[in-house]
């Protein structure tokens, strides 16, 4: 599942994956670990959708703070960061 708010607050997460088992979990819910196993889990991102948006052009002209990458965020709608 990859979750898109409006193209200005893009997201490229795609999932929440167990650093253990592997087990995929749906991104856009919280989790607080791995439902089978309780370890951790990694955000995976779609890397090639948030490559097409981002170059250094983009990133040099964005003001300087965490949210300049913010399409490789951990969340689920930049509009309303939670
Ligand atoms: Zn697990």
């Amino acid at each position: 599942m990859n979750i898109r708010a409006s193209d200005e607050n893009m997201v490229c997460v795609t999932h929440l994956e167990c650093a253990n088992c592997g087990l995929e979990h749906a991104a856009g819910r919280l989790w607080n670990l791995c439902h089978e196993c309780a370890k951790p889990l990694l955000v995976r991102y779609d890397l090639s959708a948030a490559g097409n948006r981002l170059d250094r052009g983009s990133l040099a002209s964005r003001e300087p703070s965490l949210w300049r990458y913010r399409e490789v965020l951990p969340l689920a709608d930049l509009a309303n960061p939670k």
